[in-house]
């Protein structure tokens, strides 16, 4: 059994070796015991029970909780020769009929079925006629009520245990927060020492933080520069937001498609669609956009605002790079933001412990965004893990390393300009108020007479602009946007005036103002460092278009971009010649293998004949 799981490795997945714990989770649920495996987006959780799906006789079952996600993987399934099938609410009733009956006579390895289904009363005495191998239930998360996608029908999913008591279960998320996981295994009926937790480290991505001073030039500097034609997400917070975005990119020769849920469901399903069948389209959107979407070749995923928690963050981002080839997580946020999101939680009118476990996780959030520290190390000890490594060398503060300063006098000096004024003016005045500005507003209200004028002569605009943000994010002062985003000393204010806490805030790197977007810089391809001969490359990817668009199916199910590199990089003249290259089993060689060894050969020709 355990050398069949390295043939079908190798003769239908085409890698040559199991990946972190996969190999380990494999052999567990082979041996007929259940597991939970949770592991960051990307890791390759789908294996750890397609695998055994394939090497144990009959069928394995696995529940899935959206329509998009496991057409997907039926469909990435069927190319590589796996006989797969989904049911769900898709279908019409032939289809349908269709599956059950092989499901009947033995036909299928693998069935697809959403939760909703999976618990009527007809499918569960359609299992018993079956011979069922494994349950899988992917999205585990699900079952909870703490988790982010919480599905009610989810918690039914406890008949299985009692109804097929033999048939090993595994349960797979990628959330990981201890609530979450209890549910899980009280729920799916699992064991305390069947866990296997993989690092939620995701190493190809790379975060980059900065402060907000014109979003809409900066993310378009940070798109020519280095996703000039790539596959992207833009989040943005509002649906008007998005709309705007994608109209600015569309103008700046993107190929832009907006998302939220204010749009009809045709448009969003086609956007979607379009997202993940199409090469380099950015998709603009609310956080409605996302879950289910599990296109590998998603370069770099942008946040015009800020997420509400580090969670949030987390999953956002980790939409990109699933590859496993380089990617970007990018953000820009200000004072505006911060005061936005607090707004958002004073408002919202959910019970108070709630509000409570929301408050704290937006001070962790800003924690994060303010940090001088590495991110990614910031990032995984917020999970719980320690990096080997302190610094990551592929963050933003790694890369160009951000100074801390002792900032407790001058905080002292804003909260008690921000008291001597009243707490009625926002952070302009306060500051002209400290510089010792001489303006109308400072005149009218006799500024200049308090002790607090011209104080903070030492600092720029912009330095005090970046003390009284962090204040901000801190939690020493609180904007109203109500009342005129007017500052407001917060409880932990006191403190810090009564010089019982000292304070360390990030010397921020004054925002050069741009008004316009640079040329592009010489376009930067993140996914390789370099690619030899990007002519090649291109052509590979619209061979695979072709196939992909007469298929109907997104060109990455067909090959990853990872594998025309490889391509690229051996330029195999035969077909034999593609066994070498991870990702390419049997079925896929036999199919596809003659034609793009057609196209690497005409190009070198090609190549040759070029002057
Ligand atoms: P997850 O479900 O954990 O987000 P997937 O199962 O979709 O991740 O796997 C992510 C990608 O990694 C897929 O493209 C998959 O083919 C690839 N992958 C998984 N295991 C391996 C492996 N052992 N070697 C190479 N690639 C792998
Ligand atoms: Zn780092």
């Amino acid at each position: 059994m355990q050398d069949k799981k390295y043939q079908v490795l190798k003769s239908v997945f085409g890698y040559d070796e199991f990946r972190g714990q996969q190999a380990k989770i494999i052999d567990h649920i082979l041996s007929g015991k259940n597991a939970m495996v949770l592991m960051p987006t990307g890791a390759g959780k789908s294996l750890c029970y397609q695998i055994p799906g394939l090497c144990l006789e009959g069928l394995t079952i696995v529940v899935s909780p959206l329509i998009a996600l496991m057409e997907n993987q039926v469909i990435t399934l069927q190319q590589l020769g796996i006989k797969a099938a989904f049911l769900n609410s898709s279908q019409n009733f032939e289809e349908n009929f269709s599956v059950i009956k092989q499901m009947r006579s033995n036909e299928l390895d693998l069935v697809y079925v959403a939760p909703e289904r999976m618990l009527s009363e007809s499918f569960l005495s359609l299992l018993e006629e079956c011979n069922i191998s494994l349950f899988a239930i992917d999205e585990a998360h699900c079952v909870s009520q703490w988790g982010h996608d919480f599905r009610p029908e989810y918690q039914q999913l406890e008949a299985l245990k009692q109804q097929f008591p033999h048939v090993p279960r595994v349960a797979l998320t990628a959330t990981a927060d201890e609530l979450t996981k209890k549910d899980i295994l009280k729920c799916v009926g699992i064991e305390k020492n069947n866990v296997y937790i993989s690092s939620f480290d995701r190493p190809n991505i790379k975060y980059h933080i900065k402060l907000k001073n014109n979003a809409k030039i900066q993310l378009l500097n940070f798109l020519n520069t280095h996703h000039p034609d790539d596959s992207g997400i833009v989040y943005c917070i509002s649906r008007k937001r998005v709309m705007q975005m994608t109209e600015y990119l569309i103008q700046n020769g993107f190929k832009a498609l907006p998302y939220h849920a204010g749009l009809d469901n045709d448009v969003r399903s086609k956007n979607q669609e379009r997202f993940i069948k199409e090469d380099n389209i950015i998709i603009v959107a609310t956080v409605a956009f996302g879950m289910g979407i599990d296109k590998p070749d998603v370069r770099f995923v942008a946040h015009m605002d800020l997420p509400k928690s580090i969670e949030s963050y987390y999953q956002e981002t980790g939409r990109a790079g699933r590859d496993g080839l380089a990617a970007n997580a990018w953000l820009v946020y200000g004072l505006q933001d911060i005061s936005l999101q607090k707004k958002f939680l004073d408002d919202s009118e959910a019970a108070p412990k709630q509000k409570e476990l929301e408050r704290q996780k937006l001070k962790s959030l800003l924690g994060f965004v303010e940090t001088t520290q590495c991110r990614r190390e910031f990032l995984l000890k917020y999970f719980g893990e320690v990096q080997d490594e302190p610094n990551c060398g592929k963050c933003d503060n790694c890369l160009t390393p951000v100074k801390s300063f002792d900032a407790t006098v001058a905080v002292q000096k804003a909260l008690s300009c921000v008291f001597r004024t009243g707490q009625k003016f926002g952070t302009a005045h306060v500051i002209d108020v400290l510089l010792g500005k001489s303006t109308t507003k400072v005149q009218n209200n006799r500024h200049d007479k308090l002790s607090t004028y011209g104080i903070g002569k030492e600092f720029g605009l912009n330095e005090w602009k970046s003390i009284l943000r962090q204040a901000v994010s801190m939690g020493l002062l609180n904007v109203d946007i109500d009342d005129n985003s007017a500052l407001k000393l917060a409880v932990r204010a006191k403190s810090v005036l009564k010089g019982e806490e000292k304070i360390f805030l990030r010397q921020d790197k004054t925002p050069t103002v741009k008004t316009k977007a640079s040329a592009p810089e010489k376009a930067k391809k993140v996914e390789f460092d370099s690619i030899p001969d990007q002519e090649l490359y291109d052509r590979l990817k619209e061979h695979r278009l072709t196939i992909a668009r007469a298929q109907g199916v997104p060109p990455y199910v067909i090959f990853h971009n990872s594998v025309l590199a490889q391509m690229v990089l051996n330029k195999p003249k035969h077909v034999y010649e593609l066994r070498q290259i991870p990702g390419i089993g049997e079925v896929k060689l036999d199919r596809y293998g003659e034609s793009f060894i057609n196209v690497v050969n005409n190009s070198t020709g090609k190549i040759i004949l070029k002057r």
